[in-house]
Parts: C-alpha cells; sequence; structure tokens
C-alpha cells in the first residue's frame, strides 16, 4: 500500500530520519518501535506531510506523495494522531471530528454532513455520551479516543498511530486494543507506532525498529525483539 524509499529529514545536522526504506503493506498492522528519539514521530510527520522531508520517496500505490502539503496527503487517504492530542479547544467533541471528516473532501459540503458522518465515528470510539462536552472535560482515555475518532472520520485508507496508549490504565489498554483490532478489521491498513510491549506483541503483523533515525530491523515482532542488535539500541549500549 505504501512505499517508502530513502527518506530523510534532519533537524539542524542531526538525522532524525535516515535513508529509512520500508514497506506498508495493505491490511497490515505494521509496528513502528525504537528508544526515544530514534525518528518514529518523526516518520509520521514526514509521511502525513506535516513535514518536508529532505529527500526520499513516498509512494502510495501508484502515486509519489513525498511533499504533498498535508491536507492532500489526508486526502489521498492518509489519516495520523498526534502523539499528544491536539483538539481544537473551543469547539465541542463532536464538532472536531466533524471537521476532520470534511478536512479530508470526500464530499462532505456542510458542517451538518460532517456531523452525521462524525456521530458514526464517536460511536465507534465509545463517545457518543461525549458529543456536546469541550475536548478538555475530557479525560487522557477519551482525549486519545478523540484522535482516533477524528483520524477515522476521514476514511482514510491506512492511519498511523503514534503513542495512542500510552499514559493509559491496563483496563484503558485493554479497550483501546481491541478499538484498534475494530480499525483494521473494516480493512484500514496501521502503523502503530508504541512503547506499550504487550500491546505490540498482541496487535502487530510485522514490526520495525528505529534507532537514530534508521531503520535497525525488521521482521515478525517476538523474534525481531530478541535480536541482540534491537536488544542494545533499547539498552542505549549500541552508540555508547
Ligand atoms: P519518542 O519515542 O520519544 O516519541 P521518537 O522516536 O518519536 O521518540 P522523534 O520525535 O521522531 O523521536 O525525534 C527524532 C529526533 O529528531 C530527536 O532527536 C528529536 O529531538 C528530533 N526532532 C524531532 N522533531 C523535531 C523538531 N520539530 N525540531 C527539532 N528537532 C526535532
Ligand atoms: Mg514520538
Amino acid at each position: 500500500l505504501l512505499t517508502v524509499k530513502g527518506l530523510s529529514k534532519s533537524f539542524r545536522g542531526l538525522k532524525a530520519l535516515n535513508n529509512v526504506t520500508l514497506e506498508v503493506r495493505q491490511g497490515e498492522i505494521l509496528g513502528l518501535l525504537g528508544p526515544n528519539g530514534s525518528g518514529k514521530s518523526t516518520f509520521i510527520n514526514v509521511v502525513s506531510g506535516h513535514f518536508l522531508p529532505d529527500g526520499g520517496e513516498v509512494w502510495l500505490d501508484g502515486k509519489n506523495i513525498a511533499g504533498l502539503p498535508a491536507h492532500r496527503i489526508a486526502q489521498a487517504g492518509i489519516a495520523r494522531t498526534y502523539q499528544i492530542p491536539r483538539p481544537f479547544t473551543q469547539m465541542s467533541v463532536l464538532d472536531n471530528v466533524a471537521i476532520a471528516a470534511m478536512y479530508a473532501g470526500k464530499g462532505l459540503p456542510t458542517m451538518e454532513a460532517g456531523r452525521n458522518e462524525a456521530r458514526q465515528w464517536l460511536a465507534f470510539a465509545h463517545l457518543e455520551s461525549k458529543a456536546d462536552s469541550l475536548p478538555g472535560d475530557l479525560n487522557l482515555h477519551q482525549r486519545k479516543f478523540l484522535e482516533l475518532a477524528r483520524a477515522l472520520a476521514s476514511r482514510p485508507r491506512l492511519v498511523l498511530l503514534d503513542e495512542v496508549l500510552c499514559g493509559l490504565t491496563p483496563t484503558e489498554i485493554q479497550s483501546a486494543v481491541q478499538l484498534i483490532k475494530r480499525i483494521r478489521d473494516q480493512g484500514t491498513t496501521i502503523v502503530f507506532v508504541e512503547h506499550v510491549m504487550d500491546a505490540v506483541m498482541a496487535l502487530t503483523d510485522r514490526i520495525v525498529v528505529f534507532d537514530q533515525g534508521l531503520l535497525l530491523a525488521e521482521g515478525a515482532p517476538q523474534e525481531v525483539m530478541q535480536r541482540p542488535a534491537v536488544v542494545e539500541a533499547y539498552l542505549g549500549l549500541a552508540h555508547a
């Protein structure tokens, strides 16, 4: 579905993404792992068009979308969540999702059409009862689910999830894992950036591990996490 070739992004000389090449297959949940600062969020930010890459290609089916503005990439079928949720704080929960539905430009010309679409995704994310609340009145768990509902409202083919489980209790994580399974079951391909290992093992078909902007390993979740190079990267020994 998505083919990334030689993708690079530096911040003032720091190579946050260093010549990354990888493939996301239609229908899979691909885990994107790596220590703090290894480039996972940068990968999401570049693929979703929030940062311009320094170099490389991002092919969504037959089309190179690298360097396109974020709204064009959203329209092409890629949605993302933010590691730190960023809802519009003055707008109701419902309207936050409605705006996301309209922004993707799939023939929802009015706010009312957006709201109809949004209600469906609020129900999907167990947030129906919060439709008229402001995002500030939600707890962390609900804010994370709002992020998911906003991403899904554009009916993406590929969704990039940036640490949606971070900070949740074990019970909330279980509920989120069920939700993510349902997202996959409806046919949406998922890139899953996450530090919560139990969930990674329960959800992902395949993982890739980043370290200092480089793609360090790729393969079956259990096997890859036991490789010495991956263990060393997580212990911070690889570059000592
Ligand atoms: P974490 O697990 O902590 O979320 P990450 O793998 O998502 O880490 P990134 O956020 O992609 O890591 O950061 C990769 C590197 O790029 C880090 O050294 C970070 O400080 C740097 N970086 C990321 N975004 C920016 C930015 N907007 N400006 C400057 N440096 C940045
Ligand atoms: Mg990150």
